[in-house]
């Protein structure tokens, strides 16, 4: 498969090539060249799969060329061999129509552990074939972090720096990173938002000062790979509600447009996704964009759901190069007003073409903590924020009652445990995966928000580009 550039202009890559590069050249997003689509017998025969080898199904087209189908399959084994539950992916009922998929049951209690812990390995695999080495630049609004961090400590070749904002992460997220003592792995705490920090990374990758010197890779959800890996849990909650015979929808907290375009890209593929519901809390750009056209970014006002605090939602672009005819040169036009103003228009084709698939909500704090209290008392179930933040929009969503409609649980309700006691009496206990967390030690630099600071840090500990 070949991989080509959201704004038009950066080389086509392979699926190694797109994998190590992170973001493309011309600033935009790496997608393949084309979806590739299963038929309803092929789905079908999905049926019953042991979630490794469903994994190595779903993804082997967009592998091909890079990796044969025995060594991706050996991959998903290890990857998801960490996880705690036998199903990876559980699928738990609420109610007559409504259903939780619990994405949290990875090394550190969040869904983005389910593509971390396959990227760690794709890139031990890419690296391994060449001279170079990697430097991972990222930012984290808590949850990419700790997962990217768990996923490459110790490996060879690669060296992580990964910023968080500094006070705006809760304890156990901080700790999961800090206390990652391995010599490849470097926590930086910036004074500012996770939108800072991104700007920061961002730029990065556009400094030839850096990128020449460093061979600079990207482990936030503009990497390709990662949205790659989250298509093959819409196929495994789609197959066991019915699919390919019965239509879902999936109800998914939203920040950066990772994990809920990953269900667009399943619905490519011909899982019958009846809607996709982007579910955001009061940072709610993508709900303005979506009902109105509006794509413009406002302040980041922090709540507790700060995974999804994000004004400027990168995979956004995916979605609108896809709906808006897959022209570059148009879309690095209009994402270059959205750079300089913080604030674009989507065109009709933009808009008509998400709403076929896309409807979306916004959930304030009343919202989020009477979600948490249902799902407690209606359910059994305790619900940390950002799950319960999509459950109100599955909830409020009006979908008809025939099709079940998939929440996706996005984090372990102990990862905001205070957020979830606040809510329901109830203290979430941390399960023993995680350890002795609170009495490790934590190592961290501080540094101010200021870009050449930043790339200073960068470079007085990264190893420098081979040859
Ligand atoms: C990252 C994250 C989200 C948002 O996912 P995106 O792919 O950025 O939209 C939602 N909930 C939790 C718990 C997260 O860690």
């Amino acid at each position: 498969m070949e991989y080509i550039s959201t704004r038009g202009s950066a080389p086509a890559l392979d699926f190694a090539g797109a994998t190590l590069a992170g973001l493309a050249s011309d600033g935009g997003l790496y997608l393949p060249r084309e979806w590739p689509r299963f038929t309803e017998a092929e789905i079908a025969a999905m049926a019953g799969l042991p979630y490794a080898e469903l994994a190595a199904r779903i993804m082997l087209p967009f592998v091909e060329g890079s990796l044969t189908h025995e060594r991706l399959l050996e991959l998903t084994r290890a990857a998801y061999g960490r996880f705690s539950h036998r199903a990876v992916t559980p699928l738990k009922q609420l109610d007559e129509q409504n259903w939780l998929l619990e994405l949290f049951h990875g090394p550190t209690l969040a869904f983005k552990d389910v593509a971390l812990q396959l990227l760690g390995l794709l890139f031990e695999e890419f690296l391994g074939r060449s001279e170079q080495n990697l430097t991972i630049v990222g930012a984290t609004s808590g949850d990419t972090g700790s997962a990217a961090i768990d996923a490459v400590a110790g490996r060879a070749k690669i060296d992580i720096f990964m910023l968080h904002p500094k006070g705006r992460v809760s304890d156990v997220q901080r700790r999961q990173m800090t206390t990652v003592l391995a010599p490849n792995v470097h926590n930086v705490a910036i004074e500012g938002t996770f939108d800072d920090a991104q700007a920061m990374v961002k730029r990065m990758f556009n400094d030839p000062g850096m990128t020449g010197r460093f061979n600079i890779g990207a482990v936030n959800s503009i990497n390709w790979a990662r949205l790659m890996a989250q298509v093959v849990y819409y196929f495994a909650a789609g197959l066991q509600l019915g699919a390919p015979h019965r239509p879902v929808a999936f109800s998914v907290p939203t920040g950066n447009f990772g994990d809920v375009f990953a269900g667009y890209v399943a619905a490519k593929m011909g899982l019958p996704i009846a809607r996709l519901i982007v579910a955001t809390n009061v940072n709610d750009i993508l709900h303005r964009a979506l009902s109105t056209g509006d794509y413009s970014a406002g302040e980041v006002t922090p709540t507790a759901a700060p995974s999804m605090d994000i004004q400027v939602s990168s995979n956004f672009e995916r979605l609108l190069f896809d709906v808006g005819g897959r022209d570059g040169k148009a879309l690095a036009a209009q994402m270059g007003t959205f750079e300089a103003s913080k604030a674009m228009q989507l065109t009709n084709a933009q808009r008509e073409g998400a709403a076929q698939l896309f409807s979306s909500a916004r959930a304030d704090a009343n919202d989020m903590s009477r979600a948490i209290r249902w799902g407690w008392e209606e359910a059994g179930e305790l619900l940390d924020p950002h799950t319960a933040i999509g459950l109100h929009a599955a909830r409020t969503s009006g979908i008809a009652r025939e099709i079940p409609v998939v929440t996706l649980a996005t984090a372990h309700p102990a990862k905001f445990r205070d957020a979830v006691e606040r809510a329901t009496g109830q203290r979430p206990p941390l399960p023993s995966r995680v350890g002795d967390l609170f009495e490790r030690e934590e190592r961290c630099a501080e540094l101010p928000c200021d870009y050449g600071a930043i790339a200073d840090y960068v470079a007085a500990h990264a190893v420098p580009r081979a040859g």
